[in-house]
């Protein structure tokens, strides 16, 4: 049970918000190693859920699991050279493969074995392209084997010095999705339906509305022909990458040799795509939705749905109040809900309303005698309001307090979203905003790389994404917010995490 702590108001500063409803949910800690975190069980249920939903979505796309192993001869990050240059400034490498006792004390008591040093130096998957496709090269040799779609759920590890936690971590956990086409066009697709699963999920499941559009080429994956994101915008106006999904082209199929003999005869090159999401989703969400009071879970990744929280005085209410409560748990359980009972009496119910709402859960049931009497219990909203509702109705009305919690949650990110949207952005404009309030700046793009990082240099924003036709605004620009040259395409700008 969490600690009820004191939250640093997100007026005041939003980082330390940030890690105080963290701490007080409960839902990661810092390791005694740099750079990485502790992921605490109220923490890891919402990570079960969210690849419980995301590995449904993906099996019901036709992609199936599998487990590649967590180091990579050092040699294969070599073969696709964009891919070595982006990964190699944060890579982990194993060069030794045991410890020996040195006859002395304390720490100095065993040391690094010199003679047991790898031949070829092993690095822990930043990502797994490389191994992948190696073994894709042997598995692949017909049309007829493909589309090849993998997926695995595995950890990772990209060196870190500044860590924020499920931001940015040394080792962190994800999904990364594989695949193997026959052409762009076919590898095109896949990639695309995975940016609308990705997208299905943040909105239907986290309740948080992203953006969906292509990256530009120095937001690229190392490695890859075109990346599609999905993009959100923080509470603190800072944009978060929460998912990506790379066409590959050709590139790695030539460094892996990954070849398939066509209908015709002939042997081509397959096309990949690859995809991921990670435990990044979690900060997302946290900072998506929750206020001054804590964590604010939306309801379907919510690891406790329903709170029952019963009142009494005496022995004899007690057991009235909690006879009920374990009969109102027993019917929402079998609803399929996430349901606990809160049969403490070590806890006056104020402190442990206080704490519930820390733990994010949407609803909060309180079952008092005189609630008893008139036959009804009082439904609390972590999102505000109290209702009697009947006990008859109870889990009807829990189940659709439960969607409209889910569904004010989206249109409350949604709107704040748009009311720190700013479209049609000139260049005065857009320093002022980024120089103040943040939000998505919404303006032309002439596409050049030097423009990019000329803003990027002056103001901390990237080009988050060029936005799909639906997120693009009524007026297509003419002319680059920056540089005034024409715009070859409408770009949405951010500072980002
Ligand atoms: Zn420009």
């Amino acid at each position: 049970m969490a600690q009820a702590q004191k939250i640093t108001p997100r007026a005041k500063d939003f980082s330390e918000w940030y890690g105080d409803v963290i701490a007080n949910a409960q839902l990661a800690d810092y390791s005694p190693v740099r750079g990485c975190m502790v992921i605490r069980p109220h923490g890891y249920h919402i990570w079960e859920l969210m690849q419980r939903a995301l590995d449904d979505m993906f099996k019901a796309t036709g992609h199936r699991n599998a487990y590649f192993p967590l180091f990579i001869p050092m040699s294969f990050l070599a073969k696709e050279a964009e891919h070595v240059e982006g990964f190699a400034k944060e890579v982990a490498i194993v060069t030794h493969t045991r410890l020996r006792a040195t006859g002395k004390s304390g720490a100095d008591a065993i040391a690094v074995d010199p003679t047991s040093a790898l031949e070829e130096p092993l690095v822990v998957r930043p990502t797994s392209e490389t191994i992948i496709y190696a073994m894709f090269a042997k598995w692949i040799q017909s049309y007829r084997d493909l589309p090849l779609l993998l997926n695995q759920w595995a950890n990772v590890v990209r060196w870190e010095l500044r860590t924020r936690l499920f931001l940015r971590t040394t080792e962190f956990l994800w999904q990364e999705g594989h695949t193997a086409h026959v052409d762009e066009a076919d590898a095109e697709r896949e990639a695309r339906t995975i940016l609308g699963v990705y997208r299905r999920f943040a909105e239907d499941w986290m309740a948080m509305p992203v953006l969906t559009g292509v990256k530009t080429e120095s937001e690229r994956f190392a490695g890859a022909l075109r990346t599609y994101a999905i993009e959100a915008l923080m509470q603190d106006n800072k944009g978060l990458q929460a998912g990506t999904s790379h066409n590959l082209g050709q590139n790695f199929a030539k460094a892996f040799n990954v070849q398939y003999q066509t209908a015709a005869g002939g042997l081509e090159h397959v096309w990949n795509t690859s995809w991921g999401v990670s435990t990044r989703l979690i900060g997302g969400l946290i900072m998506t939705h929750s206020d001054d009071n804590g964590l604010v879970a939306p309801p379907r990744l919510a690891p406790v749905q329903v709170a029952i929280v019963p009142i009494w005085k005496s022995e004899d209410e007690k057991s009235q109040v909690s006879g009920v409560g374990s009969q109102v748990k027993s019917d929402l359980e079998k609803a399929g809900l996430r349901v606990e009972l809160d049969l403490r009496d070590t806890m006056k119910p104020g402190a442990k309303y206080f704490e519930w709402e820390g733990l994010g859960v949407p609803v909060r049931l309180e079952i008092g005698p005189r609630d008893l009497a008139s036959g009804q219990v009082v439904l609390a909203r972590r999102t505000g309001g109290k209702t009697p509702v009947p006990l008859a109705d109870v889990v009807a009305s829990v189940t659709v307090a439960l969607e409209e919690i889910r569904a004010g949650l989206l249109k409350a990110a949604r709107d704040r979203r748009e009311q720190n949207s700013v479209r049609g952005i000139d260049k005065a404009r857009f320093i002022d905003l980024m120089k103040g309030a943040g939000g998505f700046a919404y303006g032309g793009f002439c596409g050049s790389g030097t423009c990019e990082a000329e803003i990027k240099e002056q103001t901390g924003a990237t080009i988050r994404v060029l936005p799909d036709p639906e997120f693009r605004s009524k007026e297509t620009p003419k002319t680059c917010m920056w540089c005034g040259k024409p715009s070859v395409a409408e770009a949405v700008w951010a500072q980002a995490y």
